[in-house]
């Protein structure tokens, strides 16, 4: 049974890098009918907050991406002292009392040696005797021993990785306050939630290769192992430091549908075209994650906006009656007002400024060479309502009464009624207007 995670930490809002990940978990998860957890990464008391839980939670709920249950990682840590008790009996986990700043000129000296800033495992020759002394003055970190041999695994996306033990410090896993670290929680988690996929960001290569060797010490199965590349901006520049600007959030606020983020997120970067899906299962059926390449992928948020327009224009009737019943758009008229917006508009947001319009009379645009002109053709429009053949009987007649014909016609005639360049046919659009343009 395949069994798949996403573990944010809650410490900030989902961002567009997080829920590529998310995704990727969700997808392998509901392809293969299995169970997709919703892990809190949350051992860190003082930055994790239950607002961003919350947050992280309506955010995914807002995409559709449901989880099958919640783990929080603070209701398991008697699990990780067990583990840690594990290794320590084992011989593979050590105390050592390096401060940053002891550890820091370690690394500075090997740098300038020309060496690989690994730890030295200094600690490991400390005797009894050595330790009962620094323990008065400070409490211990614990390093995980890793063996130092290759350590190798076929990534779903990467291929084969092969790295280096001896080159990678041993990893801390718990800190002299006795905070347990993201590496041994994620490991114990991850072993017995049987966890079979594992998929998270390039970032992650070497924790996975520490985490191998962790996993085997505990007598777990490994899971198969998948590193997506990280995101980058248009013209390639690091995306961690606006990820602030890019907030799932944000996004919802500037009106980008939650079907137009996922279509963009679940194919971007794969050889796989990116088309509008209309639906969770089509982005399901779609998806391997072998497809993906590892090259940096380019991310724009400008290119939602198309993305959601493609997906309003698609959508029937049914999908935004509420809203249109909701901006006092009566039922009567809905049909025939859906079909004539929706291919006008980029996001929902511009709905309502259609319907204000149409219902209340639009503020006419008229530059000054056409406003003769168009004070003569509002003079001539007939009484309201309008029907399908207004548009054509009046504008003839106009084009009779000023000798004007094609575009300038009708252009400035479009402009005056709606108080916009652009929109829909003007013979739909004409029996549709409630009240006429104020000049
Ligand atoms: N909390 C970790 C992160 O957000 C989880 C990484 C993982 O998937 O193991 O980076």
């Amino acid at each position: 049974m395949t069994v798949t995670r996403f573990a944010p930490s809650p410490t900030g809002f989902l961002h567009v890098g997080n829920l590529r990940t998310a995704l990727f978990n969700w997808m392998i998860a509901r392809k293969a009918g299995g169970t997709f957890i919703l892990r809190l990464d949350d051992t860190d008391p003082q930055r994790s907050k239950q607002e961003y839980a919350d947050g992280i939670m309506e955010d995914l709920e807002w995409l559709g991406l449901t989880w099958d249950r919640v783990e929080r990682q603070s209701d398991r840590l008697d699990r990780y002292a067990e583990a840690a008790d594990k290794l320590r009996e084992m011989g593979r986990f050590y105390e050592c009392f390096e401060t940053p700043t002891e550890l820091d000129l370690k690394r500075k000296k090997q740098l300038n040696m020309g060496k690989p800033p690994v730890y030295d495992r200094a600690a490991l020759a400390l005797s009894e005797d050595a330790k009962v002394a620094l323990r008065a003055d400070r409490s211990g970190h614990w390093r995980f021993l890793l063996d130092r041999e290759r350590i190798e695994w076929d990534d779903g996306i990467l291929g084969d990785i092969s790295i280096d033990a001896a080159s990678v410090s041993d990893p801390v896993l718990i800190r002299g306050d006795g905070q347990v670290l993201y590496t041994l929680a994620s490991v114990v988690d991850d072993v017995e939630m049987g966890i079979t996929n594992v998929v998270r960001g390039a970032d992650h290569v070497t924790n996975t290769a520490t985490q191998i060797q962790i996993i085997l010490a505990l007598g777990g199965g490994l899971p198969a192992f998948a590193h997506h590349s990280l995101l980058t901006g248009p013209q390639g520049e690091a995306l961690s430091k606006r990820f602030g600007t890019l907030a799932l959030r944000d996004l919802r606020e500037r009106g980008v549908e939650p079907m137009a983020l996922l279509s963009l997120m679940a194919r971007l970067g794969s050889s796989d075209p990116v088309e509008v899906r209309t639906s969770h299962q089509e982005l399901i059926d779609g998806f391997e994650v072998n497809h993906f390449g590892s090259a940096p992928t380019k991310f724009d948020s400008e290119d939602l906006f198309p993305l959601t327009a493609r997906f309003l224009h698609s959508l029937p009737l049914e999908a935004v009656a509420d809203q249109l019943a909701g901006i006092g758009v009566p039922a009567e008229q809905a049909e025939r007002f859906w079909s004539v917006v929706r291919e006008n508009i980029t996001t929902r947001g511009d709905i309502a400024g259609w319907w204000g319009v149409l219902s209340n009379g639009a503020e006419a645009l008229v530059d000054p060479e056409d406003a003769e002109f168009i004070a003569t053709a509002i003079g001539m429009l007939p009484d309201l309502p309008f029907d399908d053949s207004t548009w054509g009987t009046w504008t003839n007649a106009v084009k009779a009464a000023t000798g004007r014909k094609g575009r300038g016609l009708f252009m400035p005639l479009r402009k005056a009624l709606t108080g916009r360049e652009r929109g829909p046919e003007m013979a739909d659009f004409m029996p549709l207007m409630q009240a006429k343009p104020r000049l």
